[in-house]
């Protein structure tokens, strides 16, 4: 699937899938509560030879009107090192596409999950340091209220110190932006309430003339979402809220034709409603 589209333009906008790197992940966990037998199918042609499935970790690129944006930012460092799985290349990847840290004016960030904002900070000798230290971060204020809240879920308390380590600084240093609601973030640029994977977790609307698009973040969790909109993961704090989110977003992407990216798919594509489901066009 590695030869997936990874650039793609909004009317005039360009945008550009940035290769965090792949993690693996128990179709057990991807795919909750359903037994094996009825997963089977959809899951046997995407595992590898572990009985894993590989996750692409993809942030993604905007050249926006009035800046560069960049939607989420990757496992970082810590969170590579930790797993030993190739993720946290974000760096790399936007060395790649010739754009340097500095150059970052907007860093949307989807959900406060160790994947989606491990890349926000890191350590060295003079201590943690912002990796896009003049860029304006937008996060939902529910989402960071829950991870900084200190009454999370036991099973989430990894996962809290982690957003705790990453956000606090960002807010410190007085560029972290809290928004609520559906909102214009940027000329171009919208966030939407997409609750149910987090409890602020937000899909971001991309518009240029009358073309539009959507980066759907873990509203779903890969391609098989698509045609099986209803499956959910052990990822999800609301899992019956997050399949509603996601009908509800893909609905809205096929009734505008928009563009549909996501943090979790090989590359962007069209959605299509289908036999109750919905249809996965990747663009080629
Ligand atoms: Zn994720």
């Amino acid at each position: 699937m590695s030869e997936a589209v990874q650039a793609f333009t909004v009317g005039s906008v360009e945008c550009r899938v940035l290769a965090d790197g792949v993690m693996t992940y128990e179709p057990g966990s991807l795919y909750a509560g359903l037994p094996p037998e009825e997963i089977g199918p959809a899951v046997r042609p995407l595992v590898n030879d572990q009985g894993l499935v590989p996750v692409p970790y993809h942030p993604l690129l905007v050249h926006a009107p009035a800046g560069l944006a960049l939607i989420d930012t990757g496992a970082g460092l810590a969170l590579a090192e930790e797993s030993g799985e190739p993720v946290g290349r974000l760096p790399q990847a936007l060395a790649a596409a010739g754009v340097a840290v500095e150059d970052i004016a907007l860093v949307l960030l989807s959900h406060a999950h160790p994947d989606h904002i491990g890349g926000l900070t890191t350590v060295d000798g003079a201590g943690r340091r912002l990796v896009f230290p003049r860029a304006r971060h937008v996060i939902c204020r529910a989402e960071y209220q829950y991870w900084t809240s200190g009454q999370i879920p036991a099973d989430y308390a990894w996962m809290s110190e982690v957003a705790r380590q990453h956000l606090i600084p960002v807010e410190q240093a007085g560029l972290l932006d809290l928004v609520e609601g559906e909102k214009e973030v940027a000329p171009g640029i919208g966030v939407i309430p997409a609750p149910g994977h987090t409890p602020g977790h937000m899909a971001i609307w991309l518009t240029s003339g009358s073309q539009h698009a959507i980066f759907l973040a873990d509203a779903v969790l890969g391609e098989t979402n698509f045609t099986h909109p209803d499956w959910t993961s052990a990822f999800d704090t609301d899992r019956a809220q997050a399949a509603r989110t996601r009908r509800h977003l893909l609905d809205a992407a096929v009734r505008d034709t928009a563009i549909v990216a996501g943090y979790h798919l090989w590359g962007p594509g069209m959605a299509e409603r289908h036999a109750g489901a919905y249809y996965w066009n990747p663009l080629r």
